[in-house]
């Protein structure tokens, strides 16, 4: 499945964090959903249609999609020089398939900063720099192996290799760096960390939530120049919210004027961070969303469900959540004459309900 690990500084607020999104009361109690490992979970992406769908099609259950969030602990300064967790924790990152970077923005004097004071563009500076030192490193190693090669691919990777040595050295983040086609494809065997998306978590005091603080505008100034998103969670508020049942849970949020746990906001940006959309089987036993690239076509949706469903595909039938709403069941829009037939060149849309037709 597809993962987001979840880096940052010590102290910043990562566990905190990580144990909220893997321990919700609410949410395990309904969805089988749990910590794989410990620095491991698999968390639900909240997805209110699920409950739109279940008010006409009586189910069993209701299954949301779900997300692999890892919690990569262990970066200081010089890890890219081998210390602290060093080379482990920059092989952890390498596997994950975008990165939440918490950044420590809310003041306590009982939580001591490892640099002294709270600074978040000082802590996302100190982070960045050891991801690209060592991209930088990867990068000089597979030079000094290819440089002599005359092959033509091993000439194009050179260039590519080249251009992005440059940009790390003017400290440019590459994940949004103008590279063609051809130069993204002859990098991506390198597993570079700066290729890869950041959504920004500001950990911020409950009192922060709402608004901006000085920190927190300076952090989103910066990632709206590396167009990358920022989500505000306060990791106090949001580790009560985790221990609470579902009715605690709701008159707490109603009391803090918030209108839901921040990290639906922050699932729902990774799922969208990592280009993703869901569809919808509905049916008697269960209610799922299933996760698919955003532009896959019918057949490789129908592959997340089976393999075999991808390589017998035959069809799909294909209803949307208004056409449900407006029709009140399958039956009808059946009979309205509604239900779209979709081969194999179909693109999904996010929030289809498809039923697949195949061979087997
Ligand atoms: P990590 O080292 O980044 O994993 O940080 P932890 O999650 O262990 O948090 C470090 C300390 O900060 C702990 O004592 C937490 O209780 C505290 N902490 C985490 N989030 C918040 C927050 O939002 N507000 C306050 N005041 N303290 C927090």
């Amino acid at each position: 499945g597809l993962s987001a690990g979840i880096v940052g500084l010590p102290n910043v607020g990562k566990s905190t964090i990580f144990n909220a999104l893997t321990s919700g009361k609410a949410q395990s109690a309904n969805y089988p959903f749990c910590t794989i490992d410990p620095n491991v979970g698999v968390v639900p992406v909240p997805d209110p249609r699920l409950g739109r769908i279940q008010r006409f099609i009586p189910t069993e259950k209701v299954i949301p999609a779900a997300l692999e969030i890892v919690d990569i602990a262990g970066l200081v300064r010089g890890a890219s020089k081998g210390e602290g967790l060093g080379n482990q924790f920059l092989a952890n990152i390498r596997q994950v398939d975008a990165i939440l970077h918490v950044v420590r923005c809310f003041q306590d004097e009982d939580v001591v900063h490892v640099d002294g004071g709270v600074d978040a563009m000082r802590d996302v500076e100190t982070i960045e720099t050891e991801l690209m030192l060592a991209d930088m490193d990867t990068l000089e190693k597979r030079m000094k192996r290819i440089g002599k090669m005359t092959d033509a691919e091993s000439k194009t990777q050179m260039a590519a290799m080249n251009k992005a040595m440059g940009m790390l050295n003017e400290s440019q983040w590459l994940a949004h760096a103008d590279f063609t086609e051809r130069e993204r494809e002859a990098l991506m065997p390198l597993f570079l960390l700066s290729m890869k998306e950041i959504l920004y978590i500001a950990n911020v005091h409950e009192d922060d939530l709402g608004g901006e603080n000085e920190q927190v505008a300076k952090l989103r100034a910066h990632a709206s120049e590396a167009q990358a998103g920022v989500v505000l969670i306060s990791g106090k508020i949001e580790s009560e919210l985790a221990d609470m049942d579902a009715e605690e849970a709701r008159e707490f949020l109603h009391d803090l004027g918030m209108e839901e746990p921040g990290l639906d906001a922050l699932t729902r940006e990774t799922y969208r961070l990592l280009g993703l959309h869901s569809y919808f089987t509905a049916g008697k036993k269960e209610i799922r969303a299933w996760t698919v690239r955003v532009g896959a076509k019918a057949p490789e949706a129908a592959g997340v469900i089976h393999s075999d469903f991808e390589r017998g595909f035959i069809r799909a039938e294909v209803f949307t959540l208004d056409e449900l709403e407006t029709h009140e069941s399958e039956a009808e829009i059946r009979n309205q004459g509604l239900m779209r037939q979709e081969g194999k060149e179909y693109v999904v849309k996010d929030g289809d309900i498809m039923h697949f037709k195949f061979n087997v």
